[in-house]
């Protein structure tokens, strides 16, 4: 969706233009002065969709923070808390919290919840793992800083009363337990709530409905505030320094097929993409010379584009067996349970011919989990309660829809795939060899997920890899300065949340990273951002 779409969602234009011209400063602990009023300043670039003259006011600010999710009311708080008091947080949308209000959980290493609980996992560990598994295509001083620091966030978060329940691994072999949660489950919406309160005491203004358009630059290519609309008011806020904290370009076609280049844009499903999140950040900071790195993402599935989500939950279970176009498998179909790499399964996917595969199952394995009803997989909530019960109607459903079929005989299902049938037959049995052995000779799955399909009939589903989130886009260095493509620190400008890329490789990280990466860079942006308005001053 547009931003012109976003805008027209987020925007009631008639309350607003109730009020003065001039945006109050809210007492001695912050807020805007307010610098002038209706029709002066300088000409502004209109693409505002309102046909009515527009007012003009001129603002003075030392920090501008642009975007009123998790990131931009993080670094709020942490400039506040280093010591700068005249902030506002503008929000393009009629309400905050932006995609973290639909946070669950995040990552935090050498945590005091995780020390309580005499969970010992090392912070050195974690960034070997993290760089390993990243294949260190990643900024690593930028990593390590994160890392060193997600227990530090933790403690700051518990200081300002978030409360976490137990930390738990998010694979079934446990590797790592270091996923944490709020106890009463919604861990962005407590952090919201919890930082906006703070705000909101120190009278730090969070003004909604109020997009930011453009940054504006002196001579030298330093930050010196934004441009932004409220309705038919133009804005020009004049700030020491700047934060970006506008989230993801998940809903942006343009930068989709910017990122993701030559690719079928249908098969570019992001799940998670939220009709706010248009990549602005990014577009505004590339507008004045910022550089920009390679999207990641966070990838669940295989599932069919919007299908029937019982089927959906039962095509990403890891006894199942994956193959391609041609009939092939091509990949550990458990590793997401039996390591540490659940979006991988779909990585894998993504390189497929069509980024398509077909997830096979036979009659009696079916029936067995419908039977057992045991969990085998992440995620499997999402199915909802009773998807194993309304698993019958989600496949007669799909099969109309020609997402899946059912067939007695692999020359049938070879058919619907479009396969040649003795390749097919022949990854069958070999798999079902693989099973009597215990042994997958070919990707060395874990032999627990080793089911043969041998009972007739058989069932195939169409399945393609599901985008949760694309993360990044924008490049600092470790200190979250936005910087040139030269590598050198914009002046004024920094940014936090995932916004910022070049923390992670292609793919995702430990589960529950995005947020525990939003909440350092956040924190250290505002800290950093604040330490620089504070030697100028
Ligand atoms: C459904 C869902 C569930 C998730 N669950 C988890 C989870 O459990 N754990 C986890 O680690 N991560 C999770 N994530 C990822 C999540 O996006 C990040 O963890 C993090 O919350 C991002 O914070 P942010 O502040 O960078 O972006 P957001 O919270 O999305 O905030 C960005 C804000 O900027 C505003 N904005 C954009 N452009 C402008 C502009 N031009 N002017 C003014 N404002 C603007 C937007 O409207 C938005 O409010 C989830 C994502 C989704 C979509």
């Amino acid at each position: 969706m547009s931003d012109r779409r976003s805008e027209q969602m987020g925007i009631s234009r008639r309350g607003f233009l109730k009020e003065t011209t001039a945006v109050v400063a809210t007492g001695a602990a912050g807020g805007l002065i307010s610098t002038s009023s209706a029709a002066a300043g300088p000409a502004i670039d209109r693409t505002s969709d309102s046909k009515a003259p527009a007012r003009i006011t001129n603002l003075s600010v030392d920090i501008c923070v642009i975007g009123g999710g998790g990131a931009g009311v993080i670094s709020a708080v942490s400039a506040l808390e280093a010591g700068v008091t005249n902030i506002v947080v503008l929000e393009k949308m009629k309400q905050t919290g932006g995609t973290t209000k639909g946070v669950m959980g995040m990552f935090s290493v050498e945590s005091p919840v995780q020390k309580r609980q005499g969970i010992r996992h090392s912070v050195d560990e974690c960034f070997k793992y993290h760089m390993d598994m990243h294949s260190w295509y990643c900024n690593a001083k930028l990593v390590r800083n994160w890392m060193t620091s997600t227990g530090n966030v933790v403690e700051w978060l518990e200081k300002k009363g978030i409360e976490f329940g137990e930390v738990v691994p998010f694979t079934h072999e446990r590797l790592f337990a270091t996923h944490h949660s709020t106890k009463t489950g919604g861990t962005g919406q407590a952090v919201m709530q919890a930082m906006l309160k703070i705000l909101k005491e120190n009278k730090i203004e969070v003004r909604t409905e109020t997009r930011v358009k453009k940054l504006l630059t002196n001579a030298r290519g330093d930050v010196i505030g934004v441009e932004a609309t409220h309705g038919s008011e133009e804005l020009r806020i004049t700030a020491k320094a700047v934060i970006i904290g506008t989230g993801s370009i998940s809903a942006s076609d343009k930068l989709k097929a910017r990122f993701y280049p030559g690719e079928d844009q249908s098969n570019v499903y992001i799940m998670g993409a939220q009709p706010f999140a248009t990549g602005d950040g990014l577009i505004m900071a590339e507008e004045i010379g910022a550089a920009s790195t390679h999207i990641s993402t966070l990838f669940i599935g295989p599932h069919g584009h919007n299908t029937d989500e019982s089927v959906g939950t039962l095509m990403r279970r890891p006894n199942l067996i994956k193959v391609n176009r041609l009939g092939y498998r091509f990949v550990d179909e458990a590793i997401g349970v039996t390591r540490n790499f659940p979006w991988m399964n779909c990585l894998a996917l993504d390189r497929q011919p069509d980024k398509v595969c077909y997830v096979l199952i036979d009659h009696a394995t079916l029936k067995e989990f419908q039977k057992t009803k045991k969990s085998y997989a992440l995620f499997e909530a999402m199915g909802g309660p009773n998807w194993l019960e309304e698993l019958d109607k989600g496949i007669v459903a799909e099969e109309k829809k020609g997402r899946a079929k059912v067939a007695d005989t692999w020359d049938v299902i070879a058919r619907y795939i479009g396969c040649d049938p003795e390749i097919l037959k022949n990854t069958i049995t070999q798999y079902n060899s693989f099973c009597e052995n215990k042994y997958d000779a070919e990707f060395l799955k874990d032999p627990a997920y080793l089911l043969p399909l041998t009972t007739p009939p058989y069932y195939a589903f169409q399945g393609y890899s599901g985008i949760d989130t694309c993360i990044g886009g924008l490049r600092t260095n470790h200190n979250l300065e936005v910087v040139n493509k030269k590598e050198t620190p914009i002046k004024g400008l920094y940014a936090g949340g995932i916004v910022v890329g070049n923390w992670l490789g292609i793919g995702y990280g430990f589960f529950g990273s995005e947020f525990s990466f939003t909440t350092y860079s956040a924190f250290a942006a505002g800290k950093n951002a604040a330490k620089f308005v504070l030697n100028k001053a």
